[in-house]
């Protein structure tokens, strides 16, 4: 994982200590417009004379050097520029998104990624190494601070210097792959969090990280692993919300440090030695128990069961004897 530990750090001269109790809510991506490294660019902004700082640099070698620490705000994004509105695609019509305007600084709502671009027009292309580099960093990024993964806009999202400063920074980043950074955001990344639209009218933050159901009747947590298998599982809508409902049960222990838990929609099972259930070639330490039998079942399956059994009998027993035999 690309951590703020794994990246090498140029610190800043500039920089506001902490956010003012903000909690970030956007990434916003830029181009160098000039330089060749990402070493070169952490130089810069050390020197006391460089009235501005940035998170993050990536390198057209993929290198990732930091300038500010994620918890403090960069002076990164200027002032607001323009007019209100809806940003432009990264060539600028003037407007700045709306969103901004009611808020506190913008610097202290992002963090902020450069990308060395050598051209001072910021036309440079991502290289694939910069590319892929960029894509694990904002991931990781939006996964630590629950940012939502996906294009910007009231809620906090992905964007471009562009969306506060369209008057001076029209071209900046640039051309940037968002098509393909929010593919790749939607696909096997894609996690909810209690930013999602959606998300927070079902559920609370709990200690450790655990969500706790708001939903009467429902007043369960999910924590762990099977909360990190409900935040991806089915990788689309509102994953495990979607696909398996709301919790129906606490953690359920049954030995050898297996747990269930039942959902509207399945049974998960947290297994990590997968000793109750191992097809092959499986290694995943959470997955969906079967409900027909066994610690995970739905006791309300044991009752339909009997109650098949009962009808099978009857429906024999009739057939056997008719009720209205021929005269
Ligand atoms: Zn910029």
């Amino acid at each position: 994982m690309v951590d703020e530990q794994g990246a090498l750090w140029f610190p800043a001269a500039h920089h506001w200590d902490g956010r003012e109790e903000q909690h970030p809510r956007y990434i916003i991506i830029h181009g160098t417009a000039g330089f060749t490294t990402a070493q070169q660019v952490g130089n810069f902004f050390m020197q006391s004379a460089t009235q501005a700082s940035t998170h993050y640099v990536i390198g057209q070698d993929g290198t990732i050097v930091q300038c500010v620490h994620e918890h403090d705000a960069a002076w990164a994004n200027g002032a607001i520029t323009g007019l209100s509105g809806t940003s432009g695609d990264g060539h600028g019509n003037g407007h700045h998104d709306s969103w901004w305007d009611n808020g506190p600084n913008p610097n202290l709502l992002c963090i902020t990624i450069e990308h060395v671009k050598p051209h001072e027009d910021n036309s440079d292309h991502l290289t694939d190494a910069q590319k892929q580099a960029s894509f694990e960093l904002v991931s990781h990024i939006c996964q630590r601070w629950d940012i939502p993964a996906r294009k910007a806009d009231a809620h906090g999202g992905i964007t471009g210097h562009y969306s506060v400063d369209p008057v001076n920074r029209a071209r900046c980043p640039g051309p940037y792959p968002w098509d393909e950074l929010f593919a790749y955001l939607d696909g096997e990344h894609m996690q909810i969090n209690l930013n999602t639209p959606g998300i927070s009218a079902f559920f609370s933050q709990a200690q450790g990280g655990a969500w706790h159901c708001t939903t009467p009747g429902h007043n369960f947590v999910i924590g762990g692993a099977i909360l990190d298998f409900y935040r991806s599982f089915g990788g689309n809508g509102l994953c495990g919300l979607t696909h398996l409902g709301l919790p129906l049960s606490n953690e359920v222990g049954f030995g050898d440090k297996r747990v269930f838990q039942r959902f509207e929609r399945g049974v998960l099972c947290y297994d990590p030695q997968r000793t109750n259930d191992r097809p092959p070639g499986a290694s995943d330490t959470v997955y969906l128990m079967h409900i027909d039998g066994g610690p995970g079942q739905d006791p309300r399956v044991a009752a339909l069961q009997t109650q098949v059994a009962q009808l099978q009998q009857q429906l024999a027993h009739t057939t056997q004897t008719p009720h209205n035999p021929p005269q």
